[in-house]
């Protein structure tokens, strides 16, 4: 591709994938027919939808008890799923309160049980991570959003390790920042993430749970909507969604061969190179707290903000797109996910400086 993608999500994804996946639309897996076409119940699929599975417990490095699901309707149908299907009406769960999505889903959760907000940084329009935070007594479960996407903030990873050091059972959203770093993930109860970040394209949703913590819901869920079930027909209670469920399968095999290890790395360094400009210039500015920054997205602004739309402009021109901010924070985000390689951002930072130059 010669246009690099700072989009937030969907979002870029490996050469390599798009490539599998563009000639499995014309002939997939050898079977002379397409993958767009293919019945799920075929054992050319089943066996996607199998090693995709394994592939997630592997790369996660989790125990027997862990399953993994490909859910439909976006990481937004598990703020509603996860309450419906742990919290009882009269219990209740603790949220960090850390951006749109963390309010998000702890605004579901009210609908279901009592709703404890552990810690807000509300106050400062979610621009950092609160460093305390409590849990409520009787607590059901701790919900966390490891990267807050809109606002570039992340839960740092010692920080991070020392949260999820806990009995209480730990529920994260991990959609902009799943495969991005090695965590100890049999800490976590239960993982949610859309696919369309870092982890395939859009159309489903990677459910993530230890079996222990179901069974104790004692409203009726509806089959679509219930865990156990989904788990009981191997994550295709319905027909899935096949092509999606197909690039994560792709993306998945890549991230493998990359190593959690090299990619966690490279993202290190890609977003400690894209800081230091940012930090070194005099014309762009961090929004964040630098201990909460994200190294997924890079959210800045410019010193003289009447530039913005000249330097969207300029990058535009020279392929770098998808730098406008959210539509809530304004400024600009670089989206740097796994699948961005270091020379794309070595080219979004040489970019910058030769705007800055100019300006
Ligand atoms: C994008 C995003 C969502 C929303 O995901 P959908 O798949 O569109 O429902 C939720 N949480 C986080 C952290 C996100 O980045």
């Amino acid at each position: 591709m010669s246009k690099l993608n700072f989009f937030s999500g969907p979002a870029v994804l490996p050469d390599s994938v798009m490539q599998q996946a563009a000639d499995a639309i014309h002939n997939f897996d050898n079977t002379g027919l397409s993958i767009l076409e293919i019945s799920h119940r075929s054992k050319q699929f089943v066996k996607v939808m199998d090693e995709a599975r394994a592939l997630v417990k592997e790369l996660m490095g989790l125990d027997a008890n862990y399953e993994v699901l490909f859910l439909h309707g976006g990481a937004l149908s598990q703020f509603h799923m996860v309450p419906m299907n742990l919290l009882n009406a009269n219990e209740t769960a603790s949220y960090f309160d850390t951006g749109t999505w963390a309010h998000g889903a702890l605004t579901e959760a009210k609908l279901f049980g009592n709703v404890h907000i552990a810690c807000s940084s509300k106050d400062k329009n979610y621009t950092y991570i609160p460093r305390e935070y409590n849990i409520a007594t009787g607590n059901k479960y701790l919900h966390l959003t490891s990267n807050n996407t809109i606002y570039g903030t992340q839960i740092n990873t010692p920080y991070l390790n020392q949260i999820i050091d806990t009995d209480t059972p730990i529920v994260c959203d991990m959609s902009s920042d799943i495969f991005s770093r090695q965590l100890n993930y049999n800490k976590f109860a239960l993982i949610y993430a859309g696919a369309q970040k870092n982890a395939g394209a859009a159309g489903t949703t990677m459910v993530i749970l230890n079996k222990d913590i179901l069974g104790t819901a004692k409203r009726p869920i509806p089959k679509m909507l219930d865990y156990s079930r989904h788990i009981g027909a191997d994550s295709m209670l319905n027909t899935p969604s096949v092509f999606a469920v197909y690039v994560s399968y792709l993306t998945l095999k890549w991230i493998k061969e990359q190593g959690v290890a090299n990619l966690q790395a490279a993202n290190q360094r890609k977003a400690d190179k894209l800081y230091a400009a940012i930090d070194g210039s005099s014309l762009y500015k961090g929004t964040v707290e630098k201990d909460s920054r994200s190294q997924m997205n890079v959210c800045f602004l410019l010193n003289d903000e009447t530039l913005n739309d000249k330097f969207n402009a300029y990058a535009e021109q020279h392929d770098v797109l998808g730098l406008k901010g959210h539509r809530s924070v304004g400024g600009f985000r670089a989206s740097i996910y796994n699948a961005m390689p270091e020379s794309g951002v070595d080219t979004l930072i040489e970019v910058m400086k030769e705007f800055e130059r100019m300006a």
